[in-house]
Parts: structure tokens; sequence; C-alpha cells
């Protein structure tokens, strides 16, 4: 079985004008904070790179790696986080921000993380949830998708498709 691209499912001024609304609404949610975005690398590069300049706050960013999926389309259950946390994480007010909420455990571990180097404050953000996720809380949530895997602006499968501009199904062929 292989997989080629689907149908859209947002497309990018679509997604444009989304990531636009939510960077108003975190420079209000922060007001007055310096916030510390955490973009959680790879999927959530792309994302985090247009939102930080939605937000009208002195930011600054801090990015870390991890992944749950490895190579393929399910998630492992494991969080993989090869690094020790940097020590300027301390005292900031962090945004941790990520593509998309699937089993929820990569950013409740890094939550965790964040808390235990000493964070003043921990809020999340995520462009997309599944809808088997919706339980999972976020404080900003992009959009609210269907349960079915999906690639572009920043997620990918096997390292690819990160660069499209807009998120699509992948459909599968035999
Ligand atoms: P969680 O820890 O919430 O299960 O998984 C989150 C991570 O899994 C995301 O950061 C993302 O990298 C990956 N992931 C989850 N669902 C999808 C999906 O539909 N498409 C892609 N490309 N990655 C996904
Ligand atoms: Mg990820």
């Amino acid at each position: 079985m292989s997989e080629v691209l689907g149908e859209v499912l947002l497309d990018r001024e679509t997604i444009r004008n989304r990531v636009r609304q939510l960077g108003r609404l975190i420079s209000s949610d922060m007001e007055g904070l310096e916030p510390c975005m955490v973009p959680v690398l790879d999927g959530g590069m792309v994302f985090a790179a247009d939102l930080i300049r939605e937000i009208s706050l002195p930011a600054t960013m801090i990015p870390l790696k991890a992944s749950s999926y490895g190579s393929g389309s399910e998630s492992s259950g494991v969080v993989d986080l090869p690094w020790e946390l940097p020590k300027e994480l301390s005292s900031k007010d962090i945004i941790l921000v990520d593509d998309i909420l699937d089993t929820g455990l990569t950013l409740e571990t890094l939550r965790r993380k964040l808390f235990d180097v000493g964070a003043q404050s921990v809020r999340t953000c995520v462009l997309l949830r599944k809808k088997k996720s919706i339980h999972l809380p976020a404080d900003h949530i992009g959009f609210d998708i269907p349960d079915v895997f999906v690639v572009g602006y920043g997620l990918d499968l096997g390292g690819r498709y990160r660069n499209l501009p807009d998120i699509s199904f992948l459909r599968e062929t035999a």
C-alpha cells in the first residue's frame, strides 16, 4: 500500500486568516507578558514561523525537537525528546506551539518538563485538533478536523510534504 496526495482540507488562505486571528487572541491573552514561543520541531515550525509574526508583543522563540510518530502514520505511543531542556526556559511565560493534537502525548510530556525546569506559565496552541481528541484541552486551537492523517504546512509523512502551502488528506493506493 502506498499513498498519494488527496483533496485539500484547508487551503492557504483559510490557514492564513486563522493564524492571524490566533495571533490576535494570543496577543490579548498574554498582554503585559513577553511570550516565549516554543515550537515543537519538526512539524510545528511552519505554523510557528507564521504565528510569531502575528503576535504584537515582544516575543522570543526557543524551538524544541520532539517526535512520537517515527517515519510512519501511527503514533508510536512514546515521545522521543533528544535533548536536555535549555536552562533559559525557566521563569518564562511559554506558549507551546505544535501542528496537531492527536493523542496529546507530545504536548503533555513537554508541558510537564517545562514546569519541571521552572517555567512561569505554559500555554498551548495547536493549529489542528483531531475529532478523537476533542476532549483534550489546548489554550488556542486553529481548526477541529476529522480523524484522518493530513499533510502539508509543516505536517509530513516520512519527511515529505512539509512544504505544501495547503493542508491535504492522503489517499491510499494499492
Ligand atoms: P500526539 O503526541 O498528540 O499523538 O502527536 C502529535 C504529533 O504527531 C504531532 O506533532 C505530529 O507531528 C504527529 N501527527 C499526529 N497526527 C498527524 C497527522 O494527521 N499528520 C501528520 N503529518 N502528523 C501527525
Ligand atoms: Mg510533531
